[in-house]
């Protein structure tokens, strides 16, 4: 595959669109410059690979909207080092970005074959994430704790496991919501155990599915 001049004009212009819709920032959208979005997705897509939609990537999921992903990483609020466990690497899109801003990743999905897939791009790519084939609601416990864990599909409830997994002090951004849509939610771990909870609105994910690794 081939990241030519066409695409990266294309990036610019999607970088755009990200800032008028409200992404403020500048790191994220820098990572958004760099990663070759059309690399995750199937041939019949790449043309619209910088256009803000979500696309099939087999095994009946969808690679989340552009913005949904920016939006996501920028509630994160990064820092170089930070240790972070997503859950639902799909394409491996969303985990190239927080690659990108210096996280250290972890990454688990429940379908083997994009669990292949999404590794062997990351791989081409020279992103060195830990991406873990598994059930995501029992997070990556040999690996905990983390100081950001980030849900990429549509969770009927906070998962205990991922709570107990988090720093102190650390932050779960977890679409929560068991129809179609789902409220975005910021929770940060308190030192008693406890969540303080932020919404920030509703979005669209596959759903998050219990026990159902295949
Ligand atoms: N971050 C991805 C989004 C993919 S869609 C990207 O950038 O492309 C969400 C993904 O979550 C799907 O691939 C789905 O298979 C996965 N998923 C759903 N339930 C899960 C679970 N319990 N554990 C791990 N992954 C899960």
């Amino acid at each position: 595959m081939k990241d030519t001049f066409k695409h990266k004009g294309m990036r610019k212009q999607l970088i755009n669109e990200l800032r008028e819709k409200g992404i403020k920032d500048h790191q994220v959208l820098d990572a958004f410059n760099i990663v070759p979005r059309h690399y995750f997705l199937d041939i019949v897509f790449q043309e619209q690979a910088y256009t803000n939609m979500a696309f099939q990537i087999g095994s009946g999921q969808t690679i989340s909207h552009p913005f949904t992903v920016a939006f996501q990483t920028e509630l994160l609020d990064l820092k170089k080092g930070d240790k972070v466990l997503e859950i639902g690497s799909g394409s491996g899109f969303q985990t190239s970005i927080l690659c990108e801003l210096g996280a250290k990743v972890f990454s688990v999905e429940r379908h083997k074959e994009l669990h292949l897939k999404a590794k062997n791009i990351l791989r081409e790519l020279g992103y060195n994430a830990r991406l873990s084939f598994g059930d995501g609601y029992k997070g990556l416990p040999s690996f905990a704790p983390f100081d950001k864990i980030l849900v990429t599909c549509g969770a009927p409830n906070v998962p205990q496991a991922l709570v107990d997994q988090l720093k102190v002090g650390g932050v779960l951004v977890i679409p929560i919501g068991e129809g179609a849509e789902q409220l975005m939610k910021r929770l940060t771990k308190l030192e008693n155990g406890d969540v303080e909870e932020e919404e920030f609105g509703i979005f669209k994910f596959v759903p998050m599915l219990e026990n159902k690794v295949k």
